[in-house]
């Protein structure tokens, strides 16, 4: 797509996003609410839909709705409502789902996401709990059903078509997941399919305000899947409409739910449109009323845990962090919390945001792993910076350190210290002074360059001192013996 095609066209997107809660129980049954069992081993008579079995509703699930909807300031909806959603697929045996269609739990609210170091809001509609379907396996001479996943508590979210590009979809996306992981309401492994999404993307041209036909997407369950199915998908609607500019538009994209093909690297028509009819929603019988107090809400509302935006605010304040440092931190809960862990131990937040965003991070990005993956505690990576703190090792010899940390996950950087001499600091003055009058003597036009005013020929001869002592020497004591020498 040119730029002037982008100045024209509009997408127009909007996002349901189906995160599993991460409940003890499931939505409308004791079975246990459990990823990774031997299949049909977490199901109970309401999961498999056995003639009588009746739903109770999980009030964790309740809860956890209710927090996420106080999170996005929504409305909560006093008394919501269930209905079935019929159709026929074998991971339902019941033939419908419990769903919420007519009256929500949530109502409005307003996601904050960080769209390119820009803070974006987008409306969302509602939301609402539903119960997961089962899981279809296939197998070389047979296919199988897995109900363990059948009757997990979903809560849908269900954005207002507001968003326009397929980086915006995936910042929102991100901060529904983060506000989850904080709530403790989700573990969103998408991987394991615990946050999943369904887009539905239409482009018009700018101005006109009428929606045009969409193709829905359904089940993506990577970021980068989403991103690249977005913009493949805003890219061939525009293609089809600038090929045709005399045809009617309404005949020219077919609505539907596609699918992204791996192999053809774009989205391809699974199956025409159905429309609300086509469910016969109906209300529930087995299910009273949701009905929930506002005194209920206002105890909910109490014991909210930090969000975190809130966290993002308080690390600007408390910590001074730049807006990029803050947001690597936050975006990433468990290395927040990891972070704020080692700041216990050792507060020196700069160092310590720098050491594990920066140091480590790099040093582990080409095996995959982080330090969390690693298992190497917040209290030792602390340690480390302690250590240069107190100028027991320095900079240089404390990124060996943190080699040998990432070698021995286990090991204590001060016991890796104390075993081995060569970390030692060089702290002997005249050891570093014969060392200093050596690098005078070899590099006279250094030397001559400072005198003029390169500041770069003083950081070479402080660099050539370290590399004569394995970067082990006191660079407080190199600096002023090259200082007193050369002035
Ligand atoms: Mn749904």
């Amino acid at each position: 797509m040119n730029s002037k095609e982008k100045d024209f066209w509009e997408p127009v997107i909007g996002l349901e996003v189906h995160v599993q809660l991460n409940t003890k129980s499931k939505i409308f049954s004791s079975a246990p609410n459990r990823f990774g069992d031997e299949p049909n081993t977490n199901i109970s008579e309401v999961c498999t839909g056995q003639p009588g079995a009746l739903p109770v509703i999980n009030q964790e699930a309740v809860k956890k709705a209710v927090q996420f909807g106080l999170s996005i300031d929504s409305e909560i909806s006093l008394l919501s409502t269930f209905d079935r959603k019929s159709y026929f697929y074998p991971d339902s045996p019941r033939n419908f789902q419990i769903t919420q269609f007519e009256h929500p739990i949530i109502i409005g609210g307003m996601v904050v996401a960080d769209v390119g170091g820009e803070s974006k809001e987008f409306a969302v509609k509602e939301a609402h709990l539903e119960d997961d379907a089962g899981m279809l396996k296939h197998f070389p001479s047979f296919a199988g059903v897995d109900y363990n996943r059948a009757g997990v508590p979903l809560l849908e979210i269900v954005s207002q078509p507001v968003i326009r590009t397929a980086k915006e979809a995936v910042a929102y996306v991100m901060a529904i997941k983060s506000i989850m992981e904080y709530l403790d309401a989700s573990d969103c492994n998408m991987e394991e399919g615990s946050l999943r999404v369904d887009a539905n993307i239409s482009v018009r041209p700018k101005g006109e305000t009428t929606l045009r036909a969409r193709a829905e997407i359904k089940n993506m369950n990577s970021f980068s899947l989403l991103e690249m199915t977005i913009d493949s998908e805003i890219n061939r609607q525009i293609r089809i409409y600038t090929a045709n500019p005399h045809e009617d538009f309404n005949k020219l994209i077919q609505p539907g739910t596609y699918r992204w093909d791996p192999e053809k690297k774009e989205t391809i028509l699974m199956r025409k449109k159905e429309s609300a009819e086509d469910y016969r929603y109906f209300p529930e019988p087995d299910l009273p009323p949701l009905i929930i107090t506002k005194d209920y809400v206002a105890s909910i509302k109490k014991v909210m845990p930090e969000l975190p935006h809130e966290r993002y605010k308080r690390y600007l304040e408390e910590y001074k962090f730049s807006e990029y440092s803050a947001s690597i931190l936050i975006n990433d809960k468990n290395l927040s919390d990891y972070f704020e862990q080692a700041y216990k131990v050792h507060p020196n937040a700069h160092a310590l945001c720098n050491w594990i965003t920066v140091e480590f991070a790099g040093k582990l990005k080409e095996k995959g792993e982080t330090l969390l993956s690693l298992g190497i505690s917040a209290t030792h990576v602390a340690k480390l910076v302690k250590m240069i703190d107190d100028q027991t090792i320095t900079g240089k010899i404390a990124k060996t350190v943190a080699d040998d940390m990432i070698a021995f996950p286990d090991k204590d950087p001060e016991e890796i210290v104390k075993s081995n001499p060569d970390y030692m600091p060089l702290n002997d003055v005249d050891v570093i002074e014969g060392i200093v009058d050596q690098v005078v003597k070899e590099n006279p036009q250094s030397v001559e360059d400072y005198k003029k005013g390169k500041k770069k020929a003083f950081a070479f001869l402080v660099g050539q001192v370290m590399r004569h002592t394995k970067g082990k020497a006191n660079p407080q004591i190199v600096n002023d013996l090259l200082q007193k020498k050369i002035k």
